[in-house]
């Protein structure tokens, strides 16, 4: 059940998103736990337990032992392989259908709004759709790598030269975000006029930057987490809860005011 507060923020939401002419959605690993995938402040998750990041999830580190990467990433592809979309991401893409959002910028690697049907999506950490060799430059099917990876435990190698090392086509610690993917975010950020933001902490840079940037272009902004961010503050209706919960509950007012 979900408390007065809670609702009138709902609505609050909804009238927002009803009268917008431009909506985007930001989306963090928050919107994927309900699909039983862990996001990096989950306790007792273990993803980040006993590993020093900068090592593990780094390009330096990838590059000095990626085995250790990939024994790392072992249980996080095991679920995002198997993982569906859940209501969030669907409420997300029926807002889509209807006309409302625009498109979606995530820092998820998951793939479930693509699984959800989203067509418009900026990808700011990457997917593990493709992989890539490290010498050659050839592009792999990512889940195949992957797949071969969980059956095998073996770090997987280049089809094509043979010889290079194959890293899926996430962004690690000490990499660039993809030029387009930012590109793209940034102007959606900068011609929005409403920007929702799901379940991200906004504690990882640069992509923090962004639902500040629609803020500072005028646009408004809504936060759904389930804990304070730093842009609460900035936010015109902050609502703290599970995306899967709020979500469905903000397009029903939605499409009861239609
Ligand atoms: P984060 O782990 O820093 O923060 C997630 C936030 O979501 C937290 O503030 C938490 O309170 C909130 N949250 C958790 N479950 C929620 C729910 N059901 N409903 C609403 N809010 C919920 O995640 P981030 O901000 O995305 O940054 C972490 C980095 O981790 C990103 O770079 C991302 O690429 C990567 N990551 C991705 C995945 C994925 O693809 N699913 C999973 C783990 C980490
Ligand atoms: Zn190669």
């Amino acid at each position: 059940m979900l408390n007065e507060d809670v609702c009138e923020r709902i609505r609050q939401a909804a009238t927002i998103i009803g009268e917008s002419r431009h909506l985007v959605a930001f989306t963090g690993a928050g919107i994927s736990t309900d699909s039983g995938i862990p996001d990096f402040r989950s306790q007792n998750s273990g993803v980040w337990r006993d590993v020093d990041p900068l090592k593990v999830a780094s390009i330096y580190g990838f590059r000095h032992d990626p085995q250790a990467f990939y024994d790392w990433v072992r249980p996080l592809s095991e679920l995002m392989l198997s993982a569906e979309p859940n209501a969030a991401h669907h409420a997300l893409a029926d807002l889509e259908t209807a006309g409302h959002l625009r498109s979606v910028i995530t820092q998820n690697i998951d793939m479930l709004h693509s699984r959800a049907g989203h067509r418009q999506i900026f990808e700011l950490h990457g997917h593990m759709r493709q992989a890539t060799c490290i010498h050659c430059f050839a592009v792999c099917d990512g889940e195949n790598v992957m797949r071969q990876f969980l059956s095998d435990g073996q770090v997987p190698r280049c089809p094509q030269c043979g010889s290079g090392i194959l890293k899926p086509n996430v962004i690690l610690f000490g990499e660039q975000l993809p030029f387009r993917e930012l590109q793209g975010a940034q102007d959606a950020a900068r011609d929005c006029d409403v920007m929702v933001v799901v379940g991200s902490s906004l504690e990882v840079a640069p992509a923090d930057g962004i639902p500040l940037l629609a803020h500072r272009t005028g646009a408004k902004l809504i936060i759904v987490n389930l804990e304070p961010t730093p842009a609460d503050r900035y936010a015109d209706v902050v609502i703290h809860g599970r995306a899967a919960h709020i979500l469905p509950e903000i397009i029903r007012y939605v499409e009861k005011s239609e």
